[in-house]
Formats: structure tokens, C-alpha cells, sequence
């Protein structure tokens, strides 16, 4: 219930938004002396019993009518606010489009030692800079030719004290001289160093992006550049950021995985002549204070990171890219929620600056974006190498035998690119030996305790593993149901296969790439390098492998289970398969080397995978955004969901069918369900939904904001965890 303002009250409390599930502020006393500080500075409250950070918002009257009951602000940590004035906007406006208390959205701008009340990483005063001073420094240093050395060895510019003790200055005139006005200490700015001399010559249509991208340096605009794998989109994205840096501005660029960062970081280090701090989640919490806090002080020309990095601090942001744009991993899927594509689009209109999405399928939302003007489209449809695209062949598996799920004629293919000395790459989407494990007598499969879901089977270490709760138990010898010894394992996972393969192909090395082989982004690092280094070899992976990589040498690539990827009942089910094949047909024949790919399938007339033999992604993606129209799903109409998850099933659908009853949806917008979700239990949970159907983004949101209204007054809803989302990626 929100109380109605008192107008009678003249007492002035402050404003805070504590991270906390409820999606409102909250009234405290100032502290006992001390002014407002700046809005978002971060303060230090007594909640639910416990001490929290906050951030002050603002001093007002207040609005409650016990005020007696108000706790006073125990202490203000920052002096200036640690969120820059339109990273706060960013925030709000994340609050609010995504229904993220204030509180919890506000954190998203701090890193992890800031949100625990730590302060910020500062960088090291490490070198001098040059002040203008009325004095001449000839007459004051007159007695000190040692110090007036040093100045002029700074000149105008800034020198770092390294190199400066280098050049024969002591530590001791160093230190007496930036105690003079003639200097200020500074932090040595990462300056990048760009060098032209092995910089690539663009071809024109990447100059057209770069010309078109950089004419808007100072003002909002969303750039497609929708360009085939190979085509020079990276190298456009590094002339665009030379280009930003010159103007004295910074860039942020996201990647939709932390995989991609070595060997993009590499590229950028190298093209930019600068260190590119990286922020995701495989680096400690110090090291990524200090690139934010880099980012924050000016001092890093560039960010790289994975999609919480969109809400990085910037003294002077001035191009944001977002690479992989289509990519579900930029989606945040736990609480709080939000795309980080989309909030990059948001920032580049806040911060007045251009936005590159980048992609090799772009994604139905940016592509009916680019259609209807609202995004320049870039074409780029030749591989910039002048490679040709792969040739792509369909395996019909109906009725064969398949050793390790390969045809004999991938087994063939294989065997002559490793006999040619190049590459084969083969992609399942499985990782373990097996997807599960069964009875040959009574049919019983081993499934999870706490999933709908079967357990996969792994041989080294040897177990069963739940994919979805990562529960495991150890390998049944015989049957839970009839004791029978006769158990076979269904279905080809990653293991199995590099067995197979191993056994059949000893002339050439096979790198195995899934999350069990590669636990850490060093030893991901390591893998790429040998396999940069190996000619001849094969490359066996699942979703790791097939994203963004760079394999100069893979002339075959192999998708040895296409149909697992085919029946989903989910709407984005085909535009995400037409992806998946073609952004892994794209890792082949990248360089001087033709490229061919086999697709094994047992619906080779399935329309998506016939015809991506034959047509381009962009007419098959038209192709599926007609339909979506058609059926009024996004981009055109909108949804959202409400979902519930509990340990009773009947508390999630008792939960939903009370909140449906008494929630009034927004005109234009219409709910469906209760329903239980595809896996309706998952980790011990039963998970159901209501679907809100709208016209526009507008109606929806009204409806969900109603909804956690409505919702917070049920008591059912204590028995559940539930939650709406905008826009959700998936609605089974
Ligand atoms: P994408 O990011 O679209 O996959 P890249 O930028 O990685 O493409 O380029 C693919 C390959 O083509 C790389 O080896 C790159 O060095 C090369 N390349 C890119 N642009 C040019 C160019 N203008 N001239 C020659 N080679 C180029
Ligand atoms: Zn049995
Ligand atoms: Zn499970």
C-alpha cells in the first residue's frame, strides 16, 4: 500500500534505494550532522535488521504517517557519487523498463568490492604532468638544475616517473620537484599507441561502415553490420575505435561470451597498441575494480567484457559494439534481467553516441529495426579474404549406421581434410558420453530426483549428471526397476565421440572444447593457441566452439546432431537453429582455403535445415519474420511473462490463478495461462507461467507493473518465488 503524502509534514527525510526485493524506496532520518550528499552517492542503513549500503536519491518531506518508526541513516560513504550522471539515468531506466527495484538496479553500476562499501580502486599516481604557472620555473628552479631538467624533459606533456628515473632523474629531485607548481601528479594515462604499419587496408565496403559510423561520433545512431562470418566486421570494429580514441573518446565493446576474450583482446592489444582491461566473470574481483575504475578515471581507451560490463562507469564514452548481437547470452536470465543489446542501444541514446551491432545473423529484432529505418544496415557479403562461402551438404542419416553418430560419409570427409594437412570441426551440442542411460529389458531411464529431465552419462570421472541441476549420482551396474544388467547408453555426448576418434584418426591431434574440458579462460586460451599452431587436426566442441572463433585452417566442419536442436515448441526455436547452422558452417574455409560442411540429419526435409543448404540467412530470416508478423509475435506485438516457482506444485498454479483473477490487465494486452513451463521441474522446483500477449511494449509493461503490485498483496505468494520479465527470450 502506498500511504498518501502528508501534507503537514515538514519533516525532511532522505530518500534511499536499498538493494531489496521490493520495487520502491525507502524513508530514513539524515544522519545526525551532514548535508544531502550527491544523488547515488552510496550511504550506509540499518535494514531488516542488518546494516545495508543504499544510495541517497534525494531529501524531501516526508510522505508516511509514522514517522516515529524511521530509522536514521547510519553514514554517508561517497562524497561524489561513484555513478556518473548518465550512467544513473541508464540505471533508472533500467529499473524501470525491466521492473528492477531501484535499489538492486542502481548495484548493477558498482563493481564487487564497491557494492560491499569498499572504495573504489584508485590508479597510481605514477607519473608528472605540467601545470601553467605564472612563475617561470627558470627563476625558481634556478638553484635546482636537476629538477628544471626533469621539467623539461616532461615538456608539455606527461611522463611517467619510470621513465623519467630512467632517463637519470633521481627519486629524490622527483619527489622535491612535485612538490613544487610546476607539476602535478598524475595516473599515467593508457595511451594508445597505434601504429599503421601493419594495420589492414579496408576494402570499400568496410569503409563505408567506418565512414558512416564515425561521421556520428558525437551523436546517437544504431549501426547493423550484418556481414558474413569472415567478412572484415572485427576489422571495421577496430578502425571504428582508433578512430573514437583519436577523438579523445573512450569504447566499450561486448562479446556474448567470456570464451571470446582472449582471442579478441589479443586482436584489439595488438591493433591498438594499448593494454583492453577485460570484465567478466572468469577475472578476480580486484582486476576487474581496476578496469572499471580505468574506465571510470579516463585512463583505458577501451573496455572489453561480457554483458554486465554495459553498465562499466566511462569518464567519456563514445562508441559502444556490440558483437554477436543475436547472441542469447547477452540476455541475463537471472534476476535482475535484462539484455544487454538492448540496454546498449539505450546507452548509446544517453550518452549521445553511435552503437555497432555486429553480426553474422542478426537477430529478428534487429533485422525488423534495420527494415524499418530505425538501424543503419550494413551489407557485408563477401568474405573479406576473398575466401569462398563453404559448400553445404545434407547427410540423410534415415537407416544408416553410425559409429559415434557419424555417417561413413563424415568419416570419409574427416579423413581427407586431416589427409590434406587441415582442419575438421566437428559440432554436438552434448558434452559427456552419453545423453542417457537405459534398460534394455523394461525400458527404465535414469532421470534426475529433481529435474523432468534424464541424466547424462560421464566417463571420466565416471557418473550420471543432471545438466539442468547439476546433481549427479554414481553409474547404476543394473537396472533401479528390474535389476537387469542390461543397460545401454542412448544417445552420442562430446566424450564419446573424441573416443571414437581418437581410436580412428592417429595422424592428426583432436582438441576436445566443452565447459568439462576447458574448466577456466587460461586454459581455454592455451587450447586456442595449440590449435593455432597445429595444421592438421580435429576440433570437437559444443556451443564453446562454435561461437566467434577464428580457425584460419578448418576446411570441414561436421554438425553431427542437427535434429536435436530441431523440435522445440519455444517461438525463437527456429530462428535460433538457422543461427546455430549458420554461424558453425561459418567456421569453415575461413582463409585461402575452401571450406565444406555436412549437416546429418533425419529431417533433411525439414524446411529450415533443407534450406540452408541453399539460401542465405537473411532470406530464410525475412522468411521467419513474415510468419512472426503473421502471428503478431515480437518484434511485431509484444510479451512478457509472470513466473512462478515452488516446492509445491499446486502453490505456483494456486499463485498464478489468484493473481490472474484479480489482475486487470491493460487494455491491448491479454494473459494466458496458467501453464506449466516445458521442463516443469527443475532443481526441486515446479515452475508455471502466464503468458501476457500485448500490441505494444506499453500495454505489456502496464500489465506486469500491475501484476508485482497485485502480486505482493497475495500470501500464496510467500509460498513462491515469482517473478515478471519483459521481453523474455523464452515463453516455454
Ligand atoms: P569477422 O569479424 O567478420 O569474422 P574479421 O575481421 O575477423 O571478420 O576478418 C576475417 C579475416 O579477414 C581476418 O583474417 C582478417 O585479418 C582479414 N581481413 C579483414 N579485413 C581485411 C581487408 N580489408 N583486407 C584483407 N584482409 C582482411
Ligand atoms: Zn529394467
Ligand atoms: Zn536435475
Amino acid at each position: 500500500m502506498i500511504p498518501e503524502p502528508n501534507a503537514n509534514s515538514s519533516l525532511i527525510v532522505w530518500e534511499i534505494a536499498v538493494p531489496a526485493p521490493l520495487h520502491k524506496t525507502f524513508e530514513y532520518l539524515p544522519p545526525e550532522e551532514g548535508r544531502p550528499p550527491p544523488v547515488g552517492s552510496r550511504v550506509l542503513v540499518p535494514f531488516s535488521g542488518r546494516e545495508s549500503i543504499g544510495f541517497f536519491i534525494r531529501a524531501r518531506a516526508s510522505t508516511l504517517p509514522d514517522q516515529e518508526k524511521l530509522k536514521r541513516v547510519i553514514a554517508v560513504i561517497d562524497k561524489e557519487s561513484l555513478l556518473e550522471a548518465p550512467l544513473k539515468k541508464l540505471l533508472d531506466w533500467v529499473s524501470d523498463y525491466y521492473l528492477i527495484p531501484p535499489g538492486d538496479a542502481l548495484m548493477l553500476g558498482l563493481t564487487v568490492n564497491e557494492r560491499k562499501g569498499k572504495s573504489p580502486w584508485v590508479p597510481p599516481l605514477n607519473a608528472l604532468m605540467t601545470c601553467r604557472t605564472e612563475d617561470d620555473p627558470r627563476t625558481a628552479l634556478a638553484r635546482a638544475p636537476q629538477q628544471l631538467r626533469a621539467l623539461q624533459l616532461i615538456g608539455e606533456g606527461c611522463v611517467s616517473l619510470v621513465e623519467l628515473e630512467a632517463m637519470g632523474i633521481s627519486k629524490a629531485t622527483l619527489r622535491a620537484l612535485s612538490k613544487t607548481p610546476f607539476v602535478t601528479k598524475v595516473a599515467m594515462p593508457n595511451q594508445a599507441k597505434i601504429s599503421t604499419a601493419d594495420s589492414l587496408v579496408l576494402n570499400f565496403g568496410q569503409n563505408q561502415i567506418v565512414d558512416s559510423v564515425t561521421q556520428t561520433l558525437t551523436s546517437f545512431a544504431t549501426h547493423l553490420v550484418d556481414g558474413v562470418t569472415g567478412s572484415g566486421k572485427t576489422a571495421v570494429y577496430i578502425e571504428c575505435i582508433k578512430r573514437t580514441i583519436a577523438a579523445g573518446q573512450q569504447a566499450l565493446v561486448l562479446v556474448p561470451e567470456i570464451g571470446l576474450t582472449p582471442q579478441t583482446r589479443s586482436r584489439f592489444e595488438a591493433a591498438l597498441g594499448c593494454d583492453v582491461p577485460v570484465i567478466h566473470s572468469g577475472v578476480s574481483d580486484s582486476e576487474r575494480g581496476r578496469a572499471w575504475a580505468m574506465a571510470r578515471s579516463g585512463t583505458a581507451p577501451v573496455i572489453l567484457g561480457t554483458r554486465s560490463s554495459v553498465f562499466c562507469s566511462f569518464k567519456s564514452l563514445g562508441l559502444i559494439i556490440v558483437d554477436e548481437e543475436h547472441d542469447g547470452s547477452l540476455r541475463q536470465q537471472d534476476h535482475p534481467r535484462y539484455s544487454a543489446r538492448d540496454v546498449a542501444v539505450k546507452r548509446g541514446q544517453i550518452c549521445s553516441c553511435p552503437v555497432i551491432l555486429g553480426t553474422a545473423t542478426p537477430s529478428l529484432e534487429t533485422l525488423a529495426n534495420a527494415l524499418a529505418k530505425r538501424y543503419h544496415h550494413h551489407r557485408l557479403t563477401e568474405r573479406a579474404t576473398k575466401a569462398e562461402l563453404p559448400k553445404i551438404r545434407l547427410v540423410d542419416t534415415r537407416g544408416l549406421a553410425l559409429t559415434a553418430g557419424l555417417s561413413d560419409e563424415a568419416i570419409e570427409a574427416i579423413n581427407k581434410t586431416i589427409a590434406r594437412g587441415e582442419q575438421a570441426l566437428l559440432f554436438l551440442n552434448k558434452r559427456g558420453f552419453a545423453r542417457s542411460i537405459q534398460c534394455e529389458d523394461c525400458g527404465w531411464t535414469a532421470e534426475c530426483n529433481h529435474c523432468d529431465s534424464t541424466m547424462a552419462v560421464h566417463r571420466s570421472p565416471p557418473k550420471l549428471n543432471c545438466h539442468h541441476c547439476l546433481s549427479s549420482r554414481p553409474t547404476p551396474r543394473s537396472c533401479d526397476n528390474c535389476k537387469s544388467i542390461r543397460l545401454t547408453s542412448k544417445g552420442v555426448g562430446t566424450e564419446q565421440l573424441e573416443a571414437f576418434l581418437k581410436r580412428k584418426i592417429t595422424s592428426a591431434p583432436l582438441f576436445r572444447v566443452d565447459s568439462d574440458s576447458v574448466p577456466s579462460v587460461p586454459v581455454f586460451k592455451e587450447l586456442l593457441g595449440n590449435i593455432q599452431q597445429t595444421p592438421s587436426a580435429v576440433l570437437l566442441g559444443t556451443q564453446m566452439l562454435s561461437k566467434g572463433h577464428h580457425f584460419p585452417r578448418v576446411t570441414c566442419v561436421v554438425i553431427v546432431d542437427s535434429d536435436s536442436l530441431l523440435f522445440s515448441p519455444d517461438f525463437r526455436a527456429e530462428e535460433r537453429l538457422l543461427q546455430l547452422l549458420t554461424q558453425v558452417a561459418g567456421r569453415s574455409g575461413r582463409e585461402e582455403l575452401r571450406g565444406e560442411v555436412l549437416i546429418q540429419t533425419r529431417s533433411p526435409d525439414h524446411p529450415l535445415i533443407k534450406n540452408t543448404a541453399t539460401a542465405p540467412y537473411s532470406d530464410l530470416a525475412q522468411e521467419l519474420l513474415g510468419r512472426r508478423h503473421s502471428l503478431g509475435l515480437p518484434p511485431y506485438g509484444a510479451l512478457g511473462v509472470i513466473r512462478a516457482d515452488a516446492r509445491q506444485e499446486r502453490d505456483a498454479i494456486e499463485f498464478l490463478s489468484q493473481l490472474k483473477e484479480q489482475l486487470t490487465p491493460n487494455t491491448g494486452s491479454r494473459l494466458v495461462g496458467p501453464i506449466p513451463a516445458l521442463m516443469t521441474r527443475r532443481a526441486g522446483l515446479y515452475r508455471y507461467h502466464i503468458v501476457v500477449h500485448g500490441q505494444t511494449r506499453k500495454a505489456i509493461h502496464e500489465t506486469l507493473k500491475r501484476a508485482i503490485n497485485t502480486g505482493s498483496t497475495l500470501k500464496i505468494g510467500r509460498k513462491t518465488s515469482w517473478f515478471v520479465e519483459i521481453d523474455p527470450t523464452e515463453i516455454v
